[in-house]
């Protein structure tokens, strides 16, 4: 067993789609990223790739490349998964952390852990995802950012 921990964070602007653990949120803010800006995949991202000191997800999917505009995270997570596998590791558990101060997440948690353990092939008893405002405080707090944190435990093939 291995455990990985992951952090992301986009600063939410208009006119940006706002989708977080692969499930679409009616919001009139979005994050401003190069992919899809899904925070919580990219902190999910780096935790599966941190539990198998396989990098980042910056160095493995670099902003800078054109083949990554505007792409559905759930395919850089499918991507990560490849990268897991061919190392001989399969995920065991999440846990995770968004922080976003509006809309409120909770109606969508259900939606993203059957999303994440249907991406994840494991059952969504095993995902966990926790959703919290900063009360006002900070820039999150003020609503210009979300944020997310993630925890992975990995296996041994
Ligand atoms: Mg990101």
């Amino acid at each position: 067993m291995r455990i990985g921990f992951g952090y992301d964070s986009h600063r939410l602007v208009p006119g940006r789609a706002l989708i977080l653990g692969g499930v679409h949120i009616p919001s009139t803010l979005g994050p401003e990223a190069h992919s899809d800006g899904d925070a919580l995949i990219h902190a999910l991202i780096d935790a599966l790739l941190g539990a198998c000191a396989l990098g980042d997800i910056g160095q493995l999917f670099p902003p800078s490349d054109e083949q990554y505009r505007d792409i559905s995270s759930r395919i850089l997570l499918q991507r990560t998964l490849g990268l897991l596998s061919e190392a001989g590791f399969h995920p065991r558990n999440i846990d995770s952390t968004v922080i976003l101060e509006s809309p409120r997440l909770g109606p969508y948690v259900e939606q993203m852990r059957g999303t994440l353990g249907m991406d994840l092939g494991i059952p969504a008893a095993a995902i966990s995802v926790k959703a919290k405002t900063k009360e006002g405080l900070g820039p999150t707090g003020q609503g210009l950012a979300v944020e997310a944190y993630a925890v992975a435990l990995v296996e041994e093939n």
